[in-house]
């Protein structure tokens, strides 16, 4: 099922993002995750996907290596599993960053095959070590490129169509796509106008929905579903919700995503004598606001599990 066609204006639906499992882990722990969350019978449960990273390693003589990494493979193979053990529709990240065209085209190919059709379709984040984004020359800068280049298989025209006989009548994909939109914009955008422009590119070029990165006051989140209408963004807008959990979190999220915390909630978490503490306040502080987000008639919340799902479970537990 499409994922839009859950958002039907009859009731708030759930998300849930769950990470990959580090490289040698077993699925085991994805299928705990989703048992805890089954129950509260989501629309779909998302799958990040990980780009590459550069580290330096120490050799046991003492010399130093660097090596490319991947360190959270399987999210085209994770999304498959859920999807056919638990028959819940399952959206893997695509990202643009450290992927050729060639190699995002055999992914959405694989996809295709599994039966997987919802995609959230996103840049990716920048480089670890420097915060910065690079393409690869064979591959998309921007996450709208990527939204153009699915839309085109979309319609059977698949990257070297261009080759004479080699492609005998591409048959169209059925994909069906979202994207990431910022309630207090992208860290890199100049400013909301800009950020909004490129949004709504976006979705000209095909996206049907828009999930929001984190925020912690809700009338930023209606501040910008008003801004993304008046720019003539017009499809549904899901907040993103993520409970801060540890006393980092307070300097970490603003400076990582560019998000605020609010005075109050950062007043809070200062005077919190524990972690444990903070973890308490986080699940208070994102039920208050999932309440107020349903009781708006918001078509669904996407929780940021971190495939941690406890503080999760009881924010849902109270306000569904
Ligand atoms: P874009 O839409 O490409 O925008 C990036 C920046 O470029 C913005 O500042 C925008 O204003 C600007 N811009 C956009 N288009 C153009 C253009 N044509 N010309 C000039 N400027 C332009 N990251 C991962 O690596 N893996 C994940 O699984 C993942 N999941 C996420 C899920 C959600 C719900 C969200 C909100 C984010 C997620 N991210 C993930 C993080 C995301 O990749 C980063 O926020 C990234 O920095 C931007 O991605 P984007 O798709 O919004 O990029």
């Amino acid at each position: 099922m499409k994922i839009t066609d859950y958002y039907d204006g009859k009731a708030t639906r759930l998300s849930f993002e769950l990470l990959p499992p580090l490289r040698g882990s077993s699925i085991g722990a994805v299928y705990s995750t989703i048992d805890r969350l089954k129950e509260f019978n989501p629309a779909c449960i998302n799958i990040t996907y990980h780009r590459e990273e550069r580290v330096t390693i120490q050799r046991p003589d003492g010399s130093i290596e660097n090596r490319i990494i991947k360190k959270r493979p399987g999210t085209v193979g994770i999304a498959a599993a859920i999807h056919h053990k638990y028959g819940i529709d399952v959206v893997p990240h695509i990202i643009c960053g450290g992927f050729s065209k060639q190699e995002t085209e055999d992914a959405l190919i694989d996809l295709d095959f599994l039966g997987i059709h919802n995609l959230l379709v996103l840049r990716g984040d920048g480089d670890k070590g420097t915060g910065v984004f690079r393409a690869r020359p064979d591959g998309h800068t921007y996450a709208v490129d990527l939204v153009r280049q699915i839309m085109d298989m979309n319609r059977g025209i698949y990257l070297d169509n261009y080759l004479d006989n080699y492609l005998d009548n591409p048959s169209p994909t059925t994909f069906s796509l979202g994207v990431a939109g910022y309630p207090e914009k992208h860290y890199e955008a100049p400013g909301m106008e800009s950020d909004l422009y490129y949004l709504k590119m976006k979705v000209d070029a095909g996206a049907e929905y828009i999930v929001t990165q984190m925020f912690f006051d809700n009338s930023v989140f209606f501040g910008f579903v008003r801004r993304c209408r008046e720019a003539g963004i017009n499809v549904p807008v899901v907040p993103g919700l993520k409970p801060v959990a540890i006393k980092k979190h307070l300097d970490l999220l603003p400076g990582v995503f560019g998000v605020t915390i609010p005075d109050e909630l950062a007043g809070q978490i200062r005077a919190c004598k524990s972690d444990k503490d903070v973890y308490r306040l986080g699940i208070e502080w994102a039920s208050m606001q999932s309440a107020g987000l349903k009781k708006a008639g918001v078509p669904a919340i996407h929780y940021y599990t971190m495939s941690r799902p406890d503080n999760i479970v009881e924010i849902v537990k109270r306000v569904f």
